[in-house]
């Protein structure tokens, strides 16, 4: 018999359409299916749920739920509405989401690396004036966050030849990389760089990090690009960053609240660079494979693949 597999999400009727059809295709010896379409004989015998944003009630409905696998690699809020729930949480890791992630900071890196917000700002004022140039070996990158995302980051930013430190929780090794760990460390790091790219997960540790003090510490003049979580940063901290000149420039793709509210003062600021949330988008294609791989191994053998550590909420 087919094993029954839902597909969990708050997603449009195209994007679900899109997940179904793909993961189907990868594991024909599964039946996916919406939780609507679940009789409550079955929700008392699923084990795996696939899910996307789910609706937190929903998921509480299978009483034998032993894992959930999420197609995205965030996992924030299932940690907030559902981590009392005896099942495990496993997220996305996929290495095309880390291609994708490390194209984007070296995109926003050289953005703000050859200093293409003060030139589109000169070129509204019709203004003929050369900035000095510095050396990528001379501009100095923190990664806050080493891990799936963060690392790739990190070493792509040093193939192209930037100064790179990072930092995370336990202490790591990567090649040309000078890494630091642990709360006692950031400021130090903070104090020596130019460029701040946030890869962190959102967590009770990280939530507010970036607050007024952060950025009191940071090197006068730095720049922060936030690729991680919107709430990591305490936005009215960043705007009066920016406003001392602490700050010289923030490229956001993250918000607390999305789609960023039309009145939010972030549009407008001339030293922001706004996103809607673009630099890493999940691909359907090969995180469907993720997941279809990791269902069957499963299946086979029993295994369920590292997951989520909830104490630490990542
Ligand atoms: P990950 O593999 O879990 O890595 C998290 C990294 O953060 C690890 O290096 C970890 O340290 C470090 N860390 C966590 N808490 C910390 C703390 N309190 N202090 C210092 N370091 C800490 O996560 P990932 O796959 O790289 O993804 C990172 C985040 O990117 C996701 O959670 C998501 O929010 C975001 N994301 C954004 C987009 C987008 O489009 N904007 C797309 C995908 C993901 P250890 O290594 O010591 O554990």
């Amino acid at each position: 018999m087919r094993s029954l597999i839902p597909f969990i999400h708050q997603l449009s009727r195209q994007e679900t359409c899109d997940w179904i059809d793909t993961i189907q295709t990868q594991l024909p010896g599964c039946d996916i299916r919406e939780f609507s379409q679940l009789s409550e004989v079955d929700k008392g015998q699923i084990e795996i749920a696939i899910v996307a944003n789910p609706d937190p009630a929903e998921v509480a409905q299978l009483s034998r739920l032993k894992w959930v696998h999420s197609v995205w690699a965030g996992v924030e809020g299932m940690m907030a509405n559902l981590s009392h729930l005896p099942f495990e949480i496993v997220r996305l890791t996929d290495p095309q989401l880390a291609q994708t992630m490390s194209e984007a900071v070296l995109a926003w890196v050289l953005y703000l690396h050859r200093d293409m917000p003060q030139y589109r700002q000169q070129q509204s004022f019709s203004e003929w004036r050369q900035l000095a140039y510095t050396d990528a070996a001379d501009r100095h990158i923190a990664v806050l966050g080493l891990g799936a995302l963060g690392e790739k980051c990190a070493v792509r930013l040093v193939d192209n030849g930037f100064r790179v430190s990072g930092w995370s929780r336990s202490a790591k090794h990567i090649e040309s990389v000078a890494c630091y760990a642990g709360e006692q460390q950031l400021p130090e790091l903070l104090a020596e760089v130019d460029i701040i790219v946030n890869l962190l997960p959102l967590t009770p540790d990280t939530q507010g990090l970036m607050d007024r003090a952060f950025f009191q510490q940071v090197k006068s003049g730095a720049a922060l690009i936030n690729f991680g979580r919107g709430a990591t940063v305490v936005e009215s901290d960043l705007l009066e960053a920016l406003g001392q000149g602490q700050l010289s420039h923030a490229v956001l793709d993250v918000f607390t609240q999305e789609p960023l509210q039309p009145q939010s003062p972030l549009w407008g600021h001339p030293n922001i660079t706004l996103l809607p949330h673009i630099s890493a988008p999940t691909s359907v294609t090969t995180a469907s494979r993720i997941v279809a791989d990791n269902i069957s191994r499963y299946l086979a053998e029993g295994s369920i693949p590292q997951s989520v550590d909830k104490a630490r909420g990542y």
